[in-house]
């Protein structure tokens, strides 16, 4: 009887999986919920905005491969892929300042390289779930934005709205390969996600900040920092997109996941001084000095999470005090240990294919 499984299912190979920008702020929470669930995980990452210090706490996990490459490599995610039964792909070029400096960069990024990862999944036959973003809708101000709501973009010109663009490109390829050529791939939509490990050094308000009011100088609020957002904890959103990527409902189809509550962008810099006892003050910036002459915000950006939480129970339930904690207690302690790009000596190290 020996080679012959006692439990049904021992025998079987645990789940491969390949995270894409698994260095990144959302992509390392994710990969270590992965490894929690007992999944292999490989983890391609060009290491451009994510760090090897994000995966710091699992880089000795023998479950774990890190490939130091890029997503427009397409023999990279070729070989990234082998053997894997699904794909998260969270690799992207991200964050407001960041596209509206490099706009070419994002746009191949966020492009061509997803489309290298969907092609390649549909070779390798495994699943995708695509992270994709709120920005999508753009300017629509509407009450709650639900997934099938209108998209209102400005001037395709403007830098800033390449990321939208992009993105909106990228869910079309996933819905065309799922169509017509048989791709399993769902979409999730995530609204300001933050958390640990999310840096401020690309635009993201939260971590700036947070960073500002430990430093004791200005926040700094941009705009009449009247413009609202609902921001979602990582830990509420990384357990919904697992949910959802194994759900065959989900195939085809685009999922919000945001957080509850509405708030100005001048209540959370009052928020964080309040909640880090900080002695800093309020600093309002126009947008043309924060960013470029003619540079468009969003208003307000609130979603509806209906979808989510009726296929998944995706239900956001962190607050956002104790989110701000996190963050100013992580921001300290990459302080003390150095700068946050620089790979720790003796974690683990990244595999370079290119
Ligand atoms: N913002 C700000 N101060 C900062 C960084 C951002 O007031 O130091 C504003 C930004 O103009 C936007 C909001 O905060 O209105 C959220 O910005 P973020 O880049 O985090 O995300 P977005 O929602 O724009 O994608």
């Amino acid at each position: 009887m020996s080679g012959v499984p006692i439990y049904p299912g021992a025998a079987s190979a645990p789940t491969r999986t390949l995270v894409t920008g698994g260095a990144g702020f959302v992509g390392s929470h994710l990969v270590e919920h992965l490894l929690n669930l007992g999944d292999e995980v490989v983890v391609l990452d060009d290491l451009s905005t994510g760090s090897a210090r994000n995966l710091a706490g699992v880089a000795g996990n023998p479950r774990l491969e890190m490939i130091h490459g890029s997503i427009l490599n397409t023999k990279t995610v070729g070989s990234a892929m082998q053997g894997c039964d699904r794909v998260f792909h969270l690799a992207a070029a991200v964050g407001v300042k960041l596209i509206v400096e490099q706009p070419l960069r994002g746009l191949r990024i966020n492009i061509h390289g997803t489309e290298n990862v969907l092609t390649a999944a549909i070779e390798h036959q495994a699943s995708v779930l695509m992270v994709s973003t709120s920005e999508v809708y753009g300017k629509n101000t509407a009450d709650r934005l639900r997934e099938d709501s209108d998209r209102v973009l400005g001037d395709p010109l403007l830098s800033r709205w390449t990321y939208a663009g992009a993105k909106g490109i990228d869910e079309a390829f996933a819905k065309a390969y799922c169509d017509q050529e048989g791709l399993d791939v769902s979409i999730v939509r995530l609204f300001n996600t933050v958390g640990p490990r999310q840096t401020g050094r690309y635009g993201m308000v939260l971590p700036n900040l947070v960073g500002q009011a430990l430093r004791g100088q200005p926040l700094t609020v941009f705009g009449d920092g009247e413009q609202t957002r609902c921001f979602s904890a990582v830990e509420d959103v990384v357990p919904a997109m697992v949910l959802i990527e194994r759900d065959p409902r989900a195939r085809g189809q685009a999922y919000n996941l945001g957080g509850a509550r509405e708030i100005s962008i001048r209540d959370l810099a009052s928020e964080i001084i309040r909640t880090l006892d900080s002695r800093s003050t309020v600093e309002l910036v126009p947008y043309e000095q924060a960013y470029a002459p003619g540079f468009e915000d969003m208003r307000r950006r609130v979603p509806d999470n209906t979808k989510a939480h009726d296929l998944v129970g995706y239900e956001p339930h962190t607050s956002l005090t104790s989110t701000i904690m996190r963050v100013a207690a992580d921001l300290l302690s990459r302080e003390r240990y150095g700068s946050d790009t620089m790979p720790l000596a003796g974690a683990g190290s990244f595999r370079g294919v290119l």
